[in-house]
């Protein structure tokens, strides 16, 4: 499975980092290997001394598709989910100012969480979710999947211009404002409408 993640999808953090408002979603890919296992304690990487959360909406396609029309994107994904999309933020800078891509500071492992799936039809409208990321029981970001600069079905169809989709795949949508350093020994959580999606602890 790949992981695709959409950058600057909120205006208040594209703000926040002082970046400019893109005209076409910004996407970039996390390796499988990314992937932190389940109940698996987050281990911030010796190469950063910034490494910042990003909670995000996921969704989970679930079969094969390219050129996927706006219209039918729906039928590609029921599952959606909350997750992290870790960043070594200062690693990110450097790249960034030299043109150079961004993957060593996104996609380390461990650098993305995926919280439990839950099946799209317990939400009345996915782009009116609330979400947010707890850190030490407090809470550091806050969003609402119709803050979005690109919706979730439109996600898909532009993604879909350049890759195949295929089942199993997970889109990370782009994360709000709030974004911040993690620390040892900090416990995060994420939670969607009510329910606790997931929970990590940094070491
Ligand atoms: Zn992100």
């Amino acid at each position: 499975m790949k992981i695709i993640c959409i950058g600057r999808n909120y205006t208040n953090h594209i703000e926040e980092l002082n970046n400019e408002k893109p005209e076409e979603p910004v996407v970039f890919i996390k390796p499988d290997s990314s992937v932190l296992p389940k109940e698996q304690d987050f281990y911030i990487p010796e190469f950063s001394n910034d490494v910042q959360h990003e909670v995000e909406v996921l969704v989970k396609i679930k079969k094969v598709g390219k050129h996927i029309a706006e219209k039918f994107a729906h039928k590609y994904y029921d599952e959606v989910s909350l997750g992290i999309d870790f960043t070594a933020r200062d690693l990110q800078q450097q790249l960034k100012e030299k043109g150079l891509p961004w993957e060593k500071a996104k996609g380390f492992d461990g650098a993305a969480v995926i919280g439990k799936w839950l099946p799209k039809t317990n939400f009345k409208n996915l782009n009116n979710l609330n979400f947010s990321l707890l850190s030490n029981d407090k809470v550091v970001q806050e969003g609402n999947t119709s803050l979005m600069l690109w919706k979730i079905d439109e996600l898909i169809a532009y993604v879909s211009k350049y890759f195949m989709l295929k089942k199993g795949d997970v889109i990370f949508t782009g994360t709000p404002a709030g974004v911040c350093k993690v620390n040892t020994n900090d416990y995060l959580s994420g939670k969607l409408e009510d329910e606790q999606m997931f929970s990590v602890k940094i070491k």
